[in-house]
């Protein structure tokens, strides 16, 4: 365990220096995963037999001496919506139970080339629809520091298993929130890049205008590294961004004198708790000690992101999830008697309650008679969203507010009502919409010892600035060495 609870940079001192080897380590963390597994609800299928052939790759190459990249053999987890060739893609939902993939997302490929053992596929929300992880269609994740509490979603798998020291590291998706909201709850980090970085080529389209992957990790460093592993460049892609990723690890730990940071007013007001509030003005009182400059921000459009995201995220969704008709992929219901009815009830019987509601609001908003009071109105928000982050980045380097207005909350407390949930992304939503990188951190607890996660959120392609001022905060912090007592 203690050997878990270090981060992939350590580790790959270890590694390198022989301390430890990579199949040492992948038995450690099977070990784990095994004792936890059930507890926590993490993991909806294993990979092992690969992770541990890649890790005698790599103690193959460390004995012969030779080059290896920065991560190769730290143990790391994809969620369950990305494709590995071979093994299962559920997306936690009963269309996929028993889908296997024929090929491997690109973000799998690069896991590959890098020597990255994987170690399995994370629970999530069904489709990734879901702030609390709760929408599965197997079980429900927990919350490694509270087993009563939810541990964020749709990515929850992801954050609780790192979190619990499972993996080291490991991959999510954000929509609207969901690798930075898991993040907050479970006391990581969750860094969700610009929207185009790092491919989605092999991810199970949710909304294809805000879907994104990034990586889950202890420290900001870390997931810098990963970062750098997974982004990149991708004709398969049609989104992927043909733009330089840039060096982003040397430059991390410059020091932050002179940073402009905006505090976003209208995520500081009512709604959010006193314990998130302080810790909050405790880093800010910390940028200042850096050097750094605060500067009030006000981005008005705001408190329409949720509004505007629930229109254009389902409208995707209705049309991204037409091709689970029982023909193409997975689950087919039986004893029908003609093809409608096959769809019909192999979409009855296969989505969850979260999901058909997505279906079905979506399908409303793009039907004739509705699309332009809907989804266009809705279309035109978003860029004036946009737009007033293109301001806000006129005065300031960053935005800082809270990742969520409280910390995790029970299991089964908001299940029943869907707008509550919902409004758990306010804070979120917003860099989906206008696309730029955005993380969470661990910056302190509540009363009840419930971690506190911070939201930096840059300008469009500036995860350089992104990472160096998060990095800045989380050392002089401290906060990122506290680990869940399971
Ligand atoms: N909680 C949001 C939703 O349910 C975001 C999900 C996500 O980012 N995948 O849509």
């Amino acid at each position: 365990m203690e050997l878990l609870k270090k981060t992939a940079v350590e580790l790959h001192d270890a590694l390198r220096k022989k301390e430890i080897s990579a199949l040492e380590l992948t038995k450690a963390s099977i070990e784990r995963i095994e004792k936890l597994d059930n507890t926590l609800g993490t993991f909806n299928s294993l990979t092992l037999d690969k992770a541990i052939e890649t890790a005698k790759k790599v103690d193959e190459k460390i004995a012969k001496k030779e080059e290896l990249p920065y991560l190769a053999g730290i143990p790391t987890a994809l969620k369950d919506n990305m494709n590995y060739k071979g093994s299962k893609t559920t997306c936690s939902s009963k269309i996929l139970e028993n889908f296997v993939s024929p090929y491997s997302a690109t973000i799998t490929e690069k896991l590959e080339q890098n020597l990255i053992p994987i170690l399995g596929k994370t629970n999530l929300d069904e489709f990734a629809m879901g702030s609390s992880n709760e929408n599965s269609a197997f079980r429900n994740v927990k919350n490694p520091y509270n087993l009563n509490k939810v541990p964020g979603g749709s990515s929850g798998g992801s954050a609780a298993s790192v979190s619990a020291s499972m993996v080291t590291l490991s991959l999510g998706s954000d929509t609207g929130g969901s690798i930075r909201l898991p993040a907050s709850f479970c006391g990581i980090v969750g860094f969700k890049p610009t929207y185009g970085r790092v491919s989605r080529y092999g991810l199970v389209a949710f909304a294809s205008s805000l879907d994104q992957i990034g990586p889950f990790s202890k420290t900001i460093e870390d997931s810098a590294r990963l970062y750098e592993a997974i982004a990149g460049y991708d004709p398969k892609d049609s989104t992927s961004l043909n733009l330089e990723v840039g060096d982003i690890s040397s430059t991390l730990k410059k020091d932050i004198k002179g940073l402009k940071v905006g505090v976003i007013k209208e995520l500081m007001s009512e709604g959010t708790s006193e314990d998130v509030k302080n810790a909050i003005n405790n880093a800010i009182e910390t940028y200042k000690k850096l050097g750094a400059q605060i500067v009030d921000i006000s981005l008005p459009l705001l408190k329409h992101s949720i509004g505007v995201y629930y229109i254009v995220a389902t409208a995707e969704a209705s049309s991204n999830l037409a091709r689970f008709d029982g023909v193409r992929y997975g689950y087919r219901a039986a004893d029908c008697e003609n093809l409608l009815e096959m769809y019909t009830k192999t979409r009855a019987q296969g989505f969850g309650p979260e999901v058909k509601r997505r279906i079905m609001l979506g399908t409303y908003a793009l039907s004739s008679g509705y699309y332009d009071a809907y989804y266009k109105k809705a279309q035109q928000l978003r860029r004036l969203i946009s737009n007033d982050f293109t301001e806000a980045f006129k005065k300031v380097d960053i935005l800082i507010s809270p990742t969520c207005p409280t910390t995790a909350f029970d299991l089964n407390s908001k299940a029943n009502n869907p707008l509550e949930m919902y409004l758990t992304d306010i804070a979120t939503i917003s860099s989906n919409l206008a696309g730029t990188p955005a993380l969470s951190m661990p910056i302190g607890f509540d009363k009840d010892s419930m971690p506190i996660g911070l939201q930096v959120i840059a300008k469009r392609l500036d995860e350089k600035t992104l990472l160096q001022a998060s990095y800045a905060l989380e050392q002089e912090l401290g906060v990122y060495t506290n680990r869940p007592s399971i």
